[in-house]
């Protein structure tokens, strides 16, 4: 008999434990499955199959990985803004000859009303943030403020996941966790008198509240826009993430079948 497919989901995102759920569902125990998070924000998602955090190491780590837990696929679920570790998957799994998926959110569409501004960088948004507005709303991850440390004239309302020491001029913190509603992210920005909105291109519902606020009072947003995404195949939705590990199986069960019939052959 076949053994399940040990699969490795790459995660840390909602759409990565959705991916996880669906897996579960559809294949049961035809499927081993490892969701792996880099462990920044000491929450752990309940999702079936094993859980592993933290770092792999880098390409080769992760490669590495690959071939001592004999993983025969990966999806890389990661927030589309986390192009380190896709691009050590790409390396890794071309390294290790393991078939990979990048289950990618579709980007947020410009839509009447709304008065972006595009920005390459997050350094890029800091020089470009004093010319738009005098109070920023700035709902980047904490990872990303040290871009603004030295943007002069602003006083920034940020929104981080947990409490963390800042390192801004002018700043005011409110905790949250998405997903956010519309109303509270209107509120959110009438109360602290926001004029500006900093953002980056995220895509998803979980945190599409604030720029449909930002539309509402007519604000202007600042737009980060996403890395290049991963080489290699992609998909946008869970159904179709789905549909390529059932390929996957369908492909080992076959090579397998191969291999019985030769090795029946040469007995
Ligand atoms: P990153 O810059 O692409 O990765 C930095 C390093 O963190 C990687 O080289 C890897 O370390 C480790 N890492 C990242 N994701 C990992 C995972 N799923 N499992 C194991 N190790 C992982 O990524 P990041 O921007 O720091 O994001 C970290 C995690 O938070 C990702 O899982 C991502 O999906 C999630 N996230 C990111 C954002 C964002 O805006 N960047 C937003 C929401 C959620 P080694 O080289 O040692 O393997």
């Amino acid at each position: 008999m076949i053994t399940p497919l040990r699969l490795l989901i790459l995660g840390g995102t909602g759409e990565a434990a959705a991916l996880a759920s669906a897996l579960a569902e559809r294949f049961g125990a035809a499927l081993g499955l490892v969701s792996s998070l880099a462990g920044r924000t000491g929450t752990v998602p309940d999702v079936p199959g094993r859980v592993r955090i933290g770092g792999f190491g880098g390409a080769d780590g992760l490669a590495a990985y690959l071939r001592g837990e004999m993983v025969h696929a990966v999806i890389d679920a990661t927030h589309p803004f986390a192009a380190r570790i896709s691009d050590h998957a790409v390396r890794a799994c071309a390294a290790a000859g393991v078939p990979r998926l990048t289950l990618v959110r579709p980007p947020w569409v410009r839509r009447d009303g709304d008065r972006w501004t595009e920005a390459d960088t997050m350094g890029g948004a800091a020089a470009r943030l004093p010319s738009l507005g005098r109070r920023a709303f700035l709902a980047v991850g904490r990872q990303e403020l040290p871009a603004f440390a030295r943007t002069a004239g602003v006083r920034f309302l940020v929104r981080l996941l947990a409490p963390a020491p800042l390192d801004l001029p002018e700043s005011e913190v409110v905790i949250g966790r998405g997903p956010f509603g519309l109303e509270d992210e209107i509120r959110l920005l009438r109360r602290h008198s926001i004029d500006v909105v900093v953002a980056k291109a995220a895509g998803g519902e979980a945190t599409y509240a604030k720029i449909a606020a930002a539309r509402a009072l007519s604000l202007p947003v600042l737009m980060v826009r996403r890395p290049l995404p991963p080489a290699g195949p992609a998909v946008t939705t869970i159904a179709a993430a789905l549909d390529w590990t059932a390929a996957v199986m369908a492909a080992r069960g076959a090579a397998h079948d191969r291999d019985r019939a030769h090795t029946a052959g040469n007995r």
